[in-house]
């Protein structure tokens, strides 16, 4: 096999929800960055929409109506989530708890994506180097390559 067809490899959310429980994507402007503030991530997460059954903190809710559930489903552990859907149903917990350990979980993930960025806005050059780097491996593998495909074809005439 020369040239093998290209495969998808999603993870088993690979649709992951936004901040309105739709695709996360900027021209729905329901976006998380990786690399946003914490105290951002963490307003954006509060003020996230849930159902709309819950206007007081007794009336029991659904997580099936809420947005906030299709981001536990991506970050929450099988014990959260049952704990989420008790506390909802029951109106044992309000949204804001309920929402506290997915800031937590959220804030965990993006930890490492900030600090490794900062380590390439201090020393941009690196970033140069990287790209070098990747570029010449690039070229040795399409080279490589294109002599296989031109051999296959017959048209390497050494
Ligand atoms: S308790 Fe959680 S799942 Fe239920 S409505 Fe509030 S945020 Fe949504």
């Amino acid at each position: 096999m020369i040239l093998p067809e290209p495969q998808s490899l999603l993870t088993q959310d690979s649709k992951m929800p936004g901040l309105d429980g739709e695709k996360m994507s900027k021209s729905y402007n329901n976006t998380i960055g990786l690399r946003e503030e914490p105290e951002s991530v963490e307003q954006k997460l509060k003020t996230m929409p849930t159902d709309p059954a819950r206007v007081r903190r007794s009336d029991p809710g659904n997580p099936s109506r809420c947005p906030v559930w299709k981001l536990h489903n991506v970050y929450s552990s099988d014990d959260v989530k049952s704990w989420a859907i008790k506390g909802c149903k029951s109106a044992s917990i309000g949204c804001v708890d309920c929402k506290g350990p997915l800031i937590d979980s959220v804030l965990k993930e993006q930890q490492p994506v900030r600090e490794r960025a900062l380590e390439y806005l201090n020393n941009p050059e690196s970033v140069q180097a990287v790209i070098d780097e990747g570029s010449e491996r690039a070229r040795e593998v399409a080279r490589d390559t294109l002599e296989e495909v031109k051999d296959a074809m017959g048209l390497n005439h050494r």
